[in-house]
């Protein structure tokens, strides 16, 4: 077993649609960002990544890269998962809390579940989104920008083998 967090957050800027758990969450602005800045996908990728002992986001995914600009971050967290293959190992479950002030976001969160399940190929009941305020409090009470943070547990499990031998 091995254990792995993650940290982001963004600044609110507008003029961008607000991703969040690879969801469209109608507001009055996004997240300032290189990619689509889906600040909840950012820190599960960084707790994926921690797990497997492969550093973090930037160094696979840098902002300098003209190819990342923009990218829906479902790529790179699929792209994470890849990676996480490649060395046999595989998601035991993913927990995660969202800090905003604004919007509110329980009414989309089934859909974040569901759609980060996909995404870590296993079921939804091994994704559990949270989302707090910070009771007006910091940076994200001051309605400045969104942080997230991501807890994960993978395993050693070799995939299952090719049937073309
Ligand atoms: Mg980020």
């Amino acid at each position: 077993m091995r254990i792995g967090h993650g940290y982001d957050a963004h600044r609110f800027t507008a003029g961008r649609p607000l991703r969040l758990g690879g969801v469209e969450v109608p507001h009055t602005q996004g997240l300032e960002a290189h990619s689509d800045g889906d600040v909840v996908i950012h820190a599960l990728c960084d707790a994926l990544l921690g797990a497997a002992g492969l550093g973090d986001i930037g160094r696979h995914f840098p902002d300098s890269a003209a190819e990342y600009a923009g990218i829906d971050s479902r790529k790179l967290l699929r792209r994470v998962m890849a990676l996480l293959r490649e060395r046999d190992l595989a998601v035991v479950n993913a927990d995660l809390t969202v800090v905003a002030q604004q919007p509110r976001l329980a009414p989309h969160i089934p859909d974040m579940e569901s759609r980060l399940a996909q995404d870590l190929q296993v079921p939804v009941q091994r994704v559990n989104v949270k989302a707090t305020t910070s009771e007006g409090m910091g940076f994200v009470g001051r309605g400045e920008g969104i942080a997230a943070h991501a807890v994960v547990l993978l395993e050693e499990r070799p995939a299952p083998p090719t049937a073309d031998v």
